[in-house]
């Protein structure tokens, strides 16, 4: 059997939430955001999770969010960078040490996501090398031009809205993110590890239906509707 690891983001300062608190540490329906993604991971055959924390933070939440709830599973909790791709390579270069045969990456600001969808890309994954948890689009998606005038609809039958979990053959996946090291000149506009493998790793990834419940938190609506789901 595979061994599985996870980079559990954690390290962003949510700025478009307005809180002093990055969003991933908020409170919802009593215990913090993160602690949603840490528990789902933990009730997966994953073995070796890293956290990933903004810099200056980690002994404070490794106390914090870890060692209080006795998640055993985190072997590491690191500090990220500015962008989320330098809080991923962070995190992979920790779970380099450990034995794993595949990873996978996750926003810890996602606090719906199950173990089943978890497990569903992992199962992907493992039969096309890369996998990540994605759901058709519902909106009819249109682009807008410099003045905010339309300028063309995409095709919706085509278009996913990417999540998280993505997951990938651990050498695979770091592989891109050394290559990416680089290139420092075509970083700009990453936002999750698909765009990675893909430009620097030329890894095909397979879309693992995902679930529209697993919203990223990012303002304080998506928070109220994260408890409203909880409750549910
Ligand atoms: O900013 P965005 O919503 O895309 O962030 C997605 C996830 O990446 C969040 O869980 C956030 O904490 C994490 N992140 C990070 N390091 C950064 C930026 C974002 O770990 N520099």
């Amino acid at each position: 059997m595979s061994r599985w690891g996870a980079v559990i983001l954690a390290g962003g300062h949510g700025r478009r939430m307005g809180t002093k608190t990055p969003k991933q540490f908020l409170s919802l329906c009593g215990k913090p955001v993160i602690w949603y993604s840490l528990k789902a991971f933990s009730d997966t055959e994953a073995e070796d999770l890293v956290l990933v924390v903004p810099a200056g933070e980690a002994a404070f939440c490794r106390a914090e969010y870890v060692e209080k709830y006795g998640f055993t599973k985190v072997k590491a909790v690191v500090e990220g960078g500015r962008e989320r791709y330098d809080s991923v390579y962070a995190g992979l270069l920790a779970l380099r040490d450990s034995p794993c045969d595949y990873a996978a990456v996750h926003d810890g600001a996602r606090p719906l996501v199950s173990p089943e969808l978890i497990t569903r890309t992992f199962r992907d994954a493992e039969k096309y090398g890369g996998a990540a948890a994605a759901v058709p689009v519902k909106d009819t998606i249109r682009r807008a031009d410099a003045a905010q005038f339309s300028a063309g609809t995409l095709p919706r039958r085509e278009l996913w809205a990417m999540q998280t979990p993505q997951s990938f053959r651990f050498s695979l996946l770091l592989g891109a993110y050394e290559e990416m090291q680089h290139h420092p000149e075509k970083k700009t506009d990453i936002t999750d590890d698909v765009m990675v493998a893909e430009e620097f790793g030329k890894i095909r990834v397979l879309l693992t239906r995902g679930e529209y419940r697993n919203l990223k938190i990012t303002t304080a609506e998506d928070l109220a509707a994260a408890e409203a789901y909880l409750r549910m």
